[in-house]
């Protein structure tokens, strides 16, 4: 069964029922315009869903609250993936949200795979990032420069039932990526992969690798090329780190060891890696940005109903006018982030340039995401600061944002010099 009719089968009671009733007004944008005066061809706004984006989110929204929630704090604590989590993924279809459904893939839209990223990270962010990784950098690379070969072939494991992992750092290499080591010898047939990555997110739960290394380190980054590396071909899982949070999603060094790549696992042309990493992470910026959007959504979502149980000086917490102003500026700026993302996630569907605009809604989003779980934090008081509440690992998970796919300098530094560039000439 393809994903997109696996998604149609999970489809919860309520939009079934909309549908029924009113199959042209599922959107939000529809239905209000509907009222008012006839806007077909206006543009509509940031909330306006197709009925495959409503029901990705349903899907989505109802899975991560029903089977993923009650196993978070444990996963956490124990900083393992559950494997019913990650086959609950692939049962939903959400590891193949925009692959093609000739690959069994669900044919979304690029915005539907931001609004899995962003639903599963309302619940857990380490899920959300493993959902991220796999869709908007592995599949998303296939997709773009795999050969027909490659794709028919690994496309499909992707969408069913092998993780992928993105493997560029190193320890030598971080914000500098492109100064990596790892290199591939060509032997004719195959290539031979030598050196080691570090902090390679999914390593331990991944069946299929997508590997940057040097064919030709004398040309320097034009050397870097990319491979599809299957864990069976002899890749050796190093150090696992234990982090501050995303502690569930596993982060290890990778070590390779003359493992031999057939030639045909090239993905798109040799020494044309760096430009497809380039990409990829402008890309792989929005959906940091809708992990960092849903995060602090959760945060906030899990916080605020608390601020009107508790009392103190004989009312509500969430009354006091003190209170009240910052979870006002809070929400403002997860609408702000979120409209950011959502439109940077709409520039790229339509083909326009979103690089100044992926590095401001992941810059943004990570900034919104750490404020807002401090922020929560600190309105429950004492108990917010406990892990009987979830708050306190929200405000742990957010700090990635900052850090990987580019750091905040590093997504400044993009913006600088565009703007620059604009404001030069
Ligand atoms: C949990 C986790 C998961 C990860 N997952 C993956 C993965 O799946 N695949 C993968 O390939 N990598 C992954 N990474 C690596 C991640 O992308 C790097 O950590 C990141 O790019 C930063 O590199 P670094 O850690 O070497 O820091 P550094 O590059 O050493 O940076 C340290 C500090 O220096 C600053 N800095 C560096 N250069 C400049 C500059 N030119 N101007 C101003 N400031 C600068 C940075 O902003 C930062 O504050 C992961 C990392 C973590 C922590």
């Amino acid at each position: 069964m393809s994903s997109f009719a696996i998604l149609r089968r999970n489809l919860s009671p309520s939009i079934r029922r909309l549908r029924t009733w009113a199959p042209a007004f599922t959107s939000q944008s529809s239905r209000f315009f509907s009222n008012t005066h006839n806007v077909a061809n206006q543009p509509t706004s940031l909330y306006s869903f197709t009925e495959e984006e409503e029901m990705f989110r349903d899907v989505v929204a109802r899975y991560a609250t029903e089977k993923i929630l009650p196993k978070v704090a444990e996963m956490d604590e124990k900083e393992t993936m559950d494997p019913e989590v990650i086959k609950g993924l692939f049962d939903n279809g959400l590891m193949g949200v925009e692959t093609k459904s000739e690959y069994g893939g669900a044919n979304g839209s690029f915005l539907s795979a931001v609004i899995v990223i962003e639903e599963l990270a309302k619940v857990d962010p380490s899920v959300s990032a493993m959902c991220d990784i796999h869709n908007t950098l592995i599949n998303r690379i296939l997709n773009d420069h795999g050969s027909e070969y490659l794709k028919e072939k690994y496309l499909p494991q992707l969408a069913t039932e092998k993780v992928g992992s993105f493997c560029l750092s190193e320890a030598g290499a971080g914000s500098d990526a492109f100064s990596l080591t790892t290199r591939a010898e060509d032997c004719g047939d195959h290539y031979l992969l030598n050196g080691s990555k570090m902090w390679i997110s999914n390593s331990l739960e991944a069946g299929i690798f997508v590997v940057f290394a040097n064919v030709d380190p004398s040309k320097g980054y034009k050397g870097i090329t990319c491979f599809l590396v299957e864990r069976e071909m002899g890749i050796e899982i190093a150090k696992k780190e234990s982090k501050l949070g995303i502690r569930a999603s596993s982060t290890c060094g990778l070590n390779f060891d003359n493992v031999k790549v057939p030639k045909e696992n090239v993905i798109g042309e040799v020494g044309k890696g760096y430009k497809y990493a380039i990409e990829m992470l402008n890309e792989g910026r929005i959906g940091i940005a809708a992990q960092m959007v849903g995060l602090a959504q959760g945060a906030f979502n899990a916080t605020m109903p608390y601020l009107f149980q508790r009392k103190q000086f004989g009312q509500p917490i969430g009354q006091f006018q003190g209170l009240q102003f910052q979870y006002a500026q809070i929400a403002t700026e997860i609408e702000c982030a979120r409209l950011l993302t959502y439109n940077t996630a709409r520039m790229r569907e339509q083909g326009l340039n979103f690089v100044k605009e992926a590095a401001m809604a992941k810059l943004y989003a990570s900034q919104v995401a750490e404020r807002t779980a401090s922020k929560c934090v600190e309105w429950m008081g004492g108990v917010g600061f406990t892990r009987e509440f979830p708050v306190e690992k929200f405000l742990r998970d957010s700090k990635i944002g900052a850090i990987y796919e580019g750091t905040s300098n590093i997504q400044l530094q993009t913006i600088g010099k565009i703007l620059a560039k604009q404001y030069s000439q």
